[in-house]
């Protein structure tokens, strides 16, 4: 029999319903990261750990290692979050530890020492829930934090992130030290929830990730003429809300170019925003998301063109700003090519497994981003809906996940052993 064979999944399923019993009211799930429900998730988590022969600590980023020693140095981080949003699911990111948590007991109890070693972490913070710093331990570890933005961030009871995070023993001036972890680190792997809907389309449980896409998020106004909505005949009005609506039609023509390209105007404010008045001037927010970093700048590009059109014809201006962004984070193909053998060889013996990028960031990102071979393994959502209390996958699904994760883990043990990294 191999090991694979031996591994049993469904410890993973027992522990993520222990965890929600635990930790969710009837609202959903409230392991908001530095908050007393969190720190019960993380000490119910530990106390599982006793029988284990691994050693367990906190970094000074606040992530929770796991380490079983392996024959050799060379190291295997499995990883994902038990943080979650207020009234969240029971899945995300709770998955992915407890998965983890699942091969690395395989491990532990095995007659001998796995062949390299193996380390388990729980990243502190993903979500950004309370403060609005996402992925805060993972970018740590990264060495892309930010302490100096993070000084000033505070929560609805103006707490602020410093004063959190000293509560919960981490001190904000030294969170870089989380970079010591990086030692030996010869790949990264991380089973999550899809959180959209491609898979549940494609009545696929499994896919594997290509990476996360790269995000362009602007501010854009249009600068009308307030005027009197009796008197102004249409044809003189300089009406900012006509301008920024025939843009909000025009991103979807400009997405639609590109397979999994994404663009969305989130919110559009008017003022004087009033019923009797053309509007002055429209506020809005575009979020474009690619996993190629070409598409996204051409996207970039084509809207701030099609913006100065749609100005020019109502009369008005606009002007841009960034609000932010980052570069797609594509992941390392060989390990893209065994997350799809795991796959295949788990729930489809025939056919291709499919690989899609990832709309939503994850700490996988920050880890590869430093150059550390990674991927990621998706497991259908149901109803692509997550962040939510209705946050589901079916039992049979999730025990597929967690078996094709652990052939992940073996292929990829066999892998950093051939490739002499
Ligand atoms: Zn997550």
């Amino acid at each position: 029999m191999t090991s694979s064979q031996l591994f049993d999944p469904q410890i993973a399923l027992t522990l993520l319903h222990e965890l929600r019993e635990l930790t969710a009211n009837e609202q959903g799930a409230q392991r908001v990261a530095w908050t007393e429900t969190w720190r019960r998730a993380r000490s119910w988590f530990e106390s599982k750990l006793h029988d284990l022969p691994v050693e367990y600590h906190r970094d000074a980023a606040g992530n929770n290692w796991i380490t079983l020693k392996g024959a050799s140095d060379k190291t295997l981080i499995l990883g994902s979050h038990l943080d979650s949003v207020p009234n969240g699911g029971w899945l995300d990111g709770a998955l992915g530890v407890l998965a983890g948590y699942a091969i690395l007991r395989h491990f532990a109890l095995s007659e001998s020492a796995p062949p390299v070693t193996i380390r388990l972490v729980d990243w502190a913070d993903e979500e950004g829930a309370r403060f609005g710093r996402s992925l805060f331990g993972s970018s740590a570890f990264a060495g892309t934090h930010s302490i100096a933005a993070d000084r000033y961030r505070a929560d609805r009871d103006g707490i602020t992130l410093e004063e959190a995070l000293a509560e919960n023993g981490v001190d904000l001036n030294r969170i870089g030290d989380a970079a010591v972890e990086r030692a030996n680190a010869c790949a990264y792997l991380e089973l999550h929830i899809e959180q959209g809907p491609i898979l549940e389309g494609l009545g696929l449980p499994l896919g594997a990730v290509l990476g996360t896409k790269g995000v362009e998020r602007h501010a854009i106004i249009f600068h009308g003429q307030e005027a009197h909505s009796g008197s102004t005949p249409m044809a003189v009005r300089r009406d900012a809300l006509a301008a920024a609506s025939k843009l909000a039609l025009e991103i979807r023509t400009i997405a639609g170019k590109h397979a999994d390209a994404v663009c969305t105007m989130g919110s559009l404010k008017t003022f004087p925003g009033i019923v009797t008045a053309v509007v002055g001037r429209a506020e809005a927010t575009l979020d474009q998301r690619d996993l190629d970093a070409g598409v996204l700048a051409q996207m970039y590009r084509e809207a701030q063109e099609a913006s100065q059109r749609f100005a020019h014809e109502e009369r008005c201006s606009v002007e841009w700003s960034r609000i932010w962004n980052i570069e797609p984070v594509p992941f390392h193909p060989r390990l893209i090519e065994l997350c799809e053998e795991a796959i295949r060889e788990t729930v489809n013996p025939i056919g291709k497994a499919h690989r899609l990028p990832s709309g939503p960031l994850h700490d996988a990102a920050e880890v590869a981003r430093l150059g550390i071979p990674t991927t990621m393994m998706f497991v259908q959502s149901l109803g692509g809906i997550s962040h939510n209390k209705i946050e589901d996958t079916r039992e049979s699904d999730l025990l597929l996940a967690v078996r094709a994760f652990h052939t992940l883990a073996e292929k990829t043990i066999a892998w950093i052993l051939s490739e002499a990294l």
